[in-house]
């Protein structure tokens, strides 16, 4: 599954991806169908499947931590921004391998489809 998982194979290079962020646990990198100006995804190198495979609270920190820091340094802390987990069919998980979307650069709306 892991060999063939897509957010994998970027995670290892195999696959090429506009990189934010990039260290041993995480990496970051933009949307290719972005919604937003900015959009950007957080992914554990490990994979997981979705948040409902997740055990690591700690490693949930250090994405959430991640994605406010590339918040700033995309310049949209200020103005504010989204961030998103989807899980499962329902929640509209199209890529099974965890991730959180950074959203902003423009107002988002509430509820979400
Ligand atoms: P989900 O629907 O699972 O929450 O989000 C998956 C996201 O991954 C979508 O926003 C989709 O555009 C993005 N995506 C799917 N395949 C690729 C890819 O190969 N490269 C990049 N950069 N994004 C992808
Ligand atoms: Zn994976």
């Amino acid at each position: 599954m892991a060999e063939s998982c897509i957010f994998c194979r970027i995670a290892r290079g195999e696959i090429p991806a506009q990189m934010v962020a990039n260290n041993k646990e995480m990496a970051a990198f933009r949307d290719l169908n972005p919604q937003a100006p900015v959009h950007i995804l957080i992914i554990p190198k490990k994979h997981i499947g979705s948040l409902d495979d997740a055990a690591d609270s700690d490693l949930l920190g250090r994405m959430m931590a991640l994605a406010a820091a590339i918040a700033r340094q995309e310049k949209i802390a200020k103005t504010g921004y989204r961030t998103v987990i989807n899980t499962g069919k329902d929640g509209g998980q199209s890529v099974d391998h965890l991730h959180i979307h950074l959203l902003g650069g423009r107002a988002m709306t509430w509820p979400p489809g």
